[in-house]
């Protein structure tokens, strides 16, 4: 099938001033997408995800200032979507980008029926009643609703976190989007309905193969099903950016590696290991790596100096002695 880049984040900044003082969220977010991508961004609380993904949405906080650009490419048009006006924006949004909430119930319109809020977001394609009323039924049955007819009429206090969830995915997809955004869909779900989900989303990708997704999650371990490329964000930067493969196997970013172990030493039913510290906010620009304070291989350069981008075969890292280095060293 044809790749089409449909999103370019170039050099993305954003930050809050407080008390005189700026505190950067996100800095110099550089990655893109094509109709085929799908893409899991990892990180934990408060390392900038939802701000990103609102961002591509241009749902960014009045006293926000941001800098860079985010660059759609879609219908054959090319636009930056921080400078386009509030007009377009409401075209853009569930039309051309899709976005699933991580609370379902709280997203859904609470006085509209479910069948009249896929309706309200169909794309222009379908005008008539009848047209309309069919898609509607079409898209339950695909987000896994047998009795479709059953739900057209519900609202969202008839439904459970689960339900609520799959029919946010079909308004999410009632516009033909080319980019889905799923920002911790399974958050406020039970294990089994997040599950449901997450396979629901993959299945519905892989068969229709022209949109892209980003998930967001704190779970690396649900990259390991469900992405093709993975994106590490930590206090506002990206660490490691490539293929599965290669960052789940052969980490560059010992922060990547850190959250590999957590994961990994929890399914092993060994005690937890979680990473020493915590996350930490820097009213001033840091002038080295974000991630030293919690690096077990941190040496002088890394707190004096922030590491450049070195390049891997599909993606990059940024750090001054990734992991590789360290197990050569140890050998
Ligand atoms: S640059 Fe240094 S502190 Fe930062 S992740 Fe790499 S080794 Fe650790």
């Amino acid at each position: 099938m044809k790749q089409d880049t449909v999103l370019k984040v170039n050099n993305f900044n954003a930050s809050f001033e407080k008390n005189g003082q700026i505190r950067p969220i996100l800095e110099n977010i550089n990655f893109s997408l094509t109709n085929l991508s799908n893409l899991t961004i990892i990180g934990e609380s408060g390392s900038g995800k939802s701000l990103l993904c609102k961002s591509i949405l241009a749902l960014i906080p009045e006293k926000c200032l941001i800098s860079g650009e985010i660059v759609l490419s879609t219908n054959g048009e090319t636009k930056n979507i921080l400078n386009i006006k509030k007009r377009q924006l409401t075209r853009i949004r569930g039309k051309e980008i899709g976005m699933l909430f991580q609370n379902p119930v709280a997203s859904l319109n609470p006085v509209r029926s479910c069948g009249k809020q896929i309706s309200d977001a169909l794309s222009e394609k379908y005008v008539t009643k009848s047209s309309k009323r069919l898609r509607v039924l079409e898209l339950l049955s695909l987000v896994g609703f047998d009795d479709p007819n059953s739900i057209i009429n519900k609202f969202a206090h008839d439904l459970s976190g689960g339900m609520a969830q799959k029919v946010s995915l079909a308004i999410a997809l009632a516009g033909d989007p080319k980019i889905l955004i799923a920002d911790e869909p399974t958050s406020s779900l039970d294990i089994q309905a997040g599950i449901e989900i997450l396979d629901l989303l993959h299945k519905i990708k892989t068969e229709s193969k022209n949109f892209a997704i980003i998930n967001v999650s704190h779970d690396i371990g649900q990259s390991k099903i469900y992405a093709d490329d993975i994106l590490v964000l930590y206090n506002g930067h990206i660490l490691e950016y490539g293929k599965k493969e290669q960052v789940l196997s052969s980490p560059n970013h010992p922060y990547t590696e850190a959250l590999l172990k957590c994961e990994n030493s929890f399914y092993n039913g060994q005690k937890v290991f979680t990473i020493p510290g915590k996350l930490s906010y820097n009213d001033k620009q840091f002038l080295g790596c974000v991630f030293a304070p919690r690096c077990k291989y941190v040496k002088n350069l890394c707190r004096v100096e922030n590491p450049n981008k070195t390049k891997t075969d599909f993606g990059f890292y940024n750090c001054h002695f990734p992991v590789e280095k360290h197990l050569v060293a140890d050998k």
